[in-house]
């Protein structure tokens, strides 16, 4: 039997199964002696039809034909990254300083190093992505500022930076996008120039008040909610576009569905929100604040994801990728320009201190002062590259993995589980959620629509 690999079997209840070819974008729902018999062919791969004695078995595989799930043709998968380097955008942490004492923040910002982003090192960094533009013909390049710490307290950098990329880009006929990644507290000036001059904002909110204030206080501890809803409010009166972040702790875990309805009546204009369940780091390790339950979240985040497409809004979340089908979960596997603010290069938001333990794999560069332009190690790019699907043999018969990509390459290395990320909770997670949202498609003609999702549902 030609092609079976691209065909994957999950048990959702005691007698149905979804069987699943993420590659072909189909799936079909099904009962026992169905998801037997794809399991004969899967195990079976060279079997000839000529050769098949059940008229029951060559009926079900003409079936299959018919529904797009088997075929002849050789599919094409995902390719593995590229390792020529040419970023044409860059990801610039003005400073590790912030003003917010999040109880799970993985940089420990503000605590000890506050340190701030020379201005020589923002310049060089948008002209490298200028020049890589040029030479690759990019239409545009992208800028963006995140943390480390709060981006926007780096603000004469930050401002200064999208002028310059402005002019520099007008002077050579590029198109530019400019993102930032807040915290919101901002003050009313820069809500204005923000709104003004950057493409699109990602502002980290957690819930109402009583979560927000203990999730995300001020330093000392003094409330925050009041001054993010301020600006979410006056981006709304603007019609501005921006998006909303709220990481998941174990107390939040179970009001998931409170949530999407907070965010959807603070934030009416937009149509995506982001949930990301915490992962043990950074200040975890003296607030105690917890980690969701890798079961409870996986079920209530889907049940959360079709509540809010009833509701016209696009749950999303790294570990439930439907539309996406890719060999590595993101950039950090030898694409990413990520620039801290002491001018060292790493693929990987995460880890952007040289005491990471992680650092000798993520970081790959530094701003040179005499040269004023970047040293890089392509040695060490090519094997961020080299760690694709290609190159992991556990998730080798995932069914979710090209939605996936072998998850965040970050957290795998956290565990020491860079090369083998299947024997995670977050893996597990993963392949929960995923299947979990096909299988609902499957049950509701109208999720696929609702959702944004591509896959196309066959139920039977
Ligand atoms: S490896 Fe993980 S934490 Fe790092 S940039 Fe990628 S997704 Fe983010
Ligand atoms: S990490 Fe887990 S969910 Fe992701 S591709 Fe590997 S096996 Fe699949």
């Amino acid at each position: 039997m030609q092609v079976v690999d691209d065909l994957y079997v999950e048990q959702m209840t005691e007698d149905e199964f979804v069987i699943y070819s993420p590659l072909r974008g189909k799936s079909l729902l099904v009962n026992k002696s169905a998801a037997q018999a794809v399991r004969y062919l899967k195990s079976t791969p060279d079997l000839r039809i000529q050769d098949i004695s059940s008229p029951k078995l060559v009926d079900f595989i003409a079936s299959l034909k018919r529904q797009g799930l088997l075929d002849d043709e050789v599919i094409l998968e995902p390719p593995p990254p590229s390792k020529t380097y040419q970023p044409t955008g860059v990801t610039l942490f003005p400073t590790f300083n912030c003003n917010l004492r999040c109880v799970y923040c993985y940089a420990n910002s503000g605590d000890i190093d506050k340190t701030y982003m020379d201005w020589d090192i923002a310049k060089a960094s948008i002209d490298f992505i200028v020049k890589n533009a040029l030479q690759t013909e990019a239409s545009r390049i992208t800028v963006e500022f995140l943390g480390g710490g709060e981006p926007t307290l780096g603000w004469t950098l930050l401002k200064r930076a999208v002028e310059y990329a402005r002019a520099r880009t007008v002077e050579n006929d590029l198109g530019l996008i400019t993102q930032i990644v807040t915290n919101g507290v901002l003050g009313k000036k820069q809500r204005e120039w923000i709104v003004a001059n950057i493409s699109h904002v990602q502002v980290s909110i957690d819930g109402p008040p009583n979560v927000q204030n203990a999730q995300r206080p001020m330093i000392q501890g003094r409330p925050s909610s009041d001054y993010v809803v301020e600006t979410i409010k006056y981006f709304e009166e603007q019609s501005y576009n921006y998006g909303i972040h709220a990481v998941i702790t174990r107390e939040t875990s179970t009001q998931l569905i409170q949530l999407v309805d907070y965010f959807s009546e603070l934030c009416p204009s937009i149509s995506r929100m982001t949930f990301e369940p915490l992962f043990t780091c950074g200040r975890c390790a003296y607030s105690g604040v917890e980690a969701p339950d890798a079961a409870e979240f996986s079920r209530e985040y889907v049940v959360a994801w079709k509540h809010a497409a009833q509701r016209g809004i696009k749950l999303t979340c790294s570990m439930a990728r439907l539309s996406r089908l890719n060999a590595t979960f993101c950039g950090a596997s030898g694409s990413n320009m990520t620039v801290t603010p002491y001018g060292d290069l790493t693929s990987c938001v995460e880890v952007s201190t040289r005491y990471d333990k992680r650092a000798p794999f993520f970081m790959y560069g530094h701003y040179d002062q005499e040269t004023a332009s970047f040293v890089i190690d392509h040695d060490r790019l090519n094997k961020q590259a080299d760690r694709n699907l290609y190159n992991l043999p556990t998730c080798h018969d995932c069914a979710v993995k090209w939605h996936c990509g072998g998850d965040c390459l970050a957290r795998a290395m956290a565990e020491n589980k860079l090369f083998d990320p299947a024997s995670t909770e977050r893996c597990f997670m993963t392949r929960k959620m995923t299947i979990r949202q096909v299988y609902e498609i499957l049950k509701n003609d109208d999720l696929a629509e609702k959702t944004d999702t591509t896959i196309l549902a066959i139920p039977c």
